[in-house]
């Protein structure tokens, strides 16, 4: 047994994050070298001792965490859930040290309750790179100005549905919408007003959707829905309850004036043939079929 903590002690112990492990009264049992290594402290200085009186953790705001509901390692013994914070520590030398605070669920050793804590530093070239990272992810997939999803991933997001349909069978349907007299729009009211009016429609749009629904900006004023497991004739409903939904949303701007848009929409069912192309080519010509009805429309073809 004594084998088995020393093997999993040095495991821990050459790990370059931080790791220890605090008690319910929030005394440290356990400090790693990586701690020493970010912090200055050694096992010696911070065994018994109280976490919060050492590090005297801070929120980004500057905030004492300990003093209030918000302490972290408090928290996690109550709801017993990974948790993760940004926050700054008291260095040994007496600078704060921005962290990231990584603290896992409740774990019994020897009777007695002690959470895991993970700390590395926000300044570690690891760190940045995670960050630039995660801001690169989201600068692809993602639309700039909207927030929602950009074209490259809704591309992906067809090509992935169509292959499931392909093997497993799974129904998904596309929704083509574009903005009717949008031109008209930033010509009157200028580009800003335009920029704000779609964020309008993207986010009466997307709030309308179920959770694994995909809402994705094509192009300018054009947006597109993936909709998984749609039955054939909540369709034309579905799609038609969207039109009005933008129909009826409406921009205030700075002199009272209220503005509204509509939009033309073509949805249509993939088919096992389908490539990304062929599904949007369908729903485009869909939605310019409600173009040539007059506008504000919607034109649906089934399987
Ligand atoms: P229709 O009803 O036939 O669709 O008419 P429309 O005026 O909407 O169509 P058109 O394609 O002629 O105009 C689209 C306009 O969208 C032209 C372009 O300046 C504008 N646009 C494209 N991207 C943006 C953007 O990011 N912001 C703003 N404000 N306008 C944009
Ligand atoms: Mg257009
Ligand atoms: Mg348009």
């Amino acid at each position: 047994m004594l084998e088995t903590v020393d093997f999993y002690r040095e495991i821990l112990d050459n790990l370059y994050d931080g790791i220890f492990f605090v008690d319910k009264e929030g005394c440290i049992t356990y400090w790693n070298k990586g701690a020493t290594n970010l912090t200055g402290y050694n096992s010696a200085d911070v065994q018994g001792r109280n976490y919060c009186d050492i590090f005297k953790p801070l929120d980004k705001q500057g905030n004492h965490l300990c003093e209030s509901e918000a302490c972290p390692i408090r928290r996690v013994f109550e709801i017993s859930a990974l948790t993760e914070v940004e926050a700054y520590i008291c260095h040994k030398e007496g600078h704060l040290l921005p962290i990231s605070i990584r603290i896992a669920p409740v774990r019994e050793v020897d009777q007695h309750y002690v959470v895991a804590v993970e700390i590395h530093s926000s300044s570690s070239p690891r760190y940045a790179i995670r960050q630039r990272l995660e801001e690169l992810q989201d600068l692809a997939m993602h639309d700039v100005l909207t927030g929602i999803a950009n074209r490259r991933y809704v591309e992906i997001s067809i090509a992935a549905r169509l292959e499931e349909l392909k093997r497993y069978g799974f129904d998904f349907s596309v929704m083509f919408f574009d903005a009717d007299h949008f031109k008209k729009i930033n010509d009157t009211h200028g580009h800003n007003v335009g920029d704000r009016i779609l964020k309008m429609i993207s986010a009466t749009i997307a709030n309308s959707l179920r959770s694994f629904d995909t809402i994705g900006r094509w192009g300018g004023e054009e947006f597109v829905v993936l909709l998984v497991h749609t039955k054939n004739e909540d369709l034309y409903k579905l799609t038609d309850r969207m039109r009005r939904l933008v129909e009826n949303s409406a921009l205030t701007l700075v002199n009272g004036e209220t503005l509204k848009v509509t939009v033309s929409a073509g949805a249509t069912v993939a088919r096992k043939g389908d490539t990304v192309e062929s599904l949007i080519d369908r729903a485009d010509k869909l939605m310019f079929e409600s173009k040539r009805r007059g506008r504000n429309q919607v034109s649906v073809e089934f399987k």
